[in-house]
């Protein structure tokens, strides 16, 4: 999530559409709207034909509310997983979905195009041939005219940094798949990385933690929510405890146990030092100057992984570089929390 990747440098785009397609989220922002759809990147299919439910619209939430009960006839998928299009086909028809939806939403309060230019922020990793997709399917939905921007890129400009001018500002953004940190000046990267690794790697460490030392198996919701309550990567100054249930996997009955912050940030250990080593590489492969101007003026986090507790503070401990979170990432799940408590 890169929040609102519309600001004044892209004043050309009048009243166009801008795409951020996240492995676990997509957001749509409309020029003067801001931030009009915020979705997991998901779909439900029928998995004999492969054929998109409710008539190609079951996306996004349509999608979220059918993954727990999904007969074994339904697979409910996340095409961009890792970052990478894992699912061409389905990755298409989520990114036409996505910009239908964004132009509902425009042409309910305005005049708008019909055929309006769409941004789309993708993965640094990205291939040409998977651009090429991205760029078809955004055009079969209608889009004049189809920009692709860097995902480092649109959340430095979705967090507010001074992209444009000639000085070295530093983004680091953990997705659920993976992390992308860049050094941009002059509206370009001056320096990048991309890892495989980000929020669902976490819940990935957080699941065999419990299964090896409590032999118990906790499914990837409960994971996710044990990150978000009680997961950290620096010590609470009041240690915290997590009631939770699972499968015990020697009599396969359900069981409850206590959890605590303590093993919790022992489990995600090794992926906290894997974003600060590729923050640390990245540095090394910066050009004195801009490093020099990263050090001063510090380093951005943006992306839902970001949100783990104290993990701003360990990255300036193990860095020595002042370390704060984009202000819109924080906004957004706030908006996102309060969304999903209406819905329900
Ligand atoms: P992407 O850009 O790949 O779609 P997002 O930026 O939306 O990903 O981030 C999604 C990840 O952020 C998920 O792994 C989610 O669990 C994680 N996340 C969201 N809120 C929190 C939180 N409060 N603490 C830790 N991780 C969080
Ligand atoms: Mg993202």
């Amino acid at each position: 999530m890169s929040a609102n990747i519309f600001t004044d440098s892209f004043n050309y785009f009048s009243d166009d559409i801008g795409i951020d397609l996240g492995t676990a989220n997509t957001l749509v922002s409309l020029r003067g709207e801001g931030v009009v759809v915020f979705e997991p990147s998901i779909v439900a299919i029928k998995r004999s034909t492969r054929e998109i439910l409710l008539n190609g619209e079951a996306v996004g939430d349509k999608a979220k509310v059918m993954e727990d009960k999904a007969p074994s006839s339904i697979a409910v998928i996340r095409p961009m997983k890792d970052g990478v299009i894992a699912d061409f086909d389905i990755t298409q028809a989520m990114l036409s979905y996505f910009i239908r939806k964004g132009k509902r939403h425009a042409s309910r309060r305005r005049f708008f195009s019909f055929k309006p230019r769409v941004l789309i922020a993708v993965p640094t990793g990205v291939t040409p041939v998977e651009k090429r997709v991205f760029i078809d399917a955004a055009e079969r939905a209608g889009a004049r005219e189809v920009f692709l921007m860097s995902e480092p890129m649109a959340a430095a400009i979705g967090a507010g940094l001074p992209t444009g001018s000639p000085r070295g500002n530093m983004i680091v953004d953990i997705g659920g798949g993976t992390t992308e940190v860049a050094v941009i000046s002059l509206a370009d990267m001056a320096s990048q990385k991309s890892i495989r690794v980000g929020g669902d790697e976490m819940d990935h460490a957080i699941i065999q933690h419990i299964r090896t030392h409590h032999k118990i198996a906790i499914g990837n919701p409960t994971a996710e929510s044990i990150k978000k309550e009680i997961g950290s990567a620096e010590g609470f100054k009041e240690e915290k405890k997590m009631e939770i249930s699972g499968m015990n996997l020697s009599t396969s009955l359900p069981a409850r146990i206590t959890i605590t912050s303590e093993e919790i940030r022992m489990a995600l250990r090794p992926i906290v030092d894997d974003i600060i080593r590729a923050i640390k590489q990245t540095l090394e492969n910066t050009r004195p100057e801009l490093a020099g101007d990263v050090l001063k003026n510090g380093i951005v986090l943006a992306g839902g992984g970001c949100l783990l507790n104290g993990l701003d503070s360990i990255i300036t401990r193990e860095t020595g570089i002042p370390c704060e979170r984009a202000e819109g990432t924080v906004d957004l799940c706030r908006a996102r929390h309060f969304q999903g408590a209406r819905e329900h």
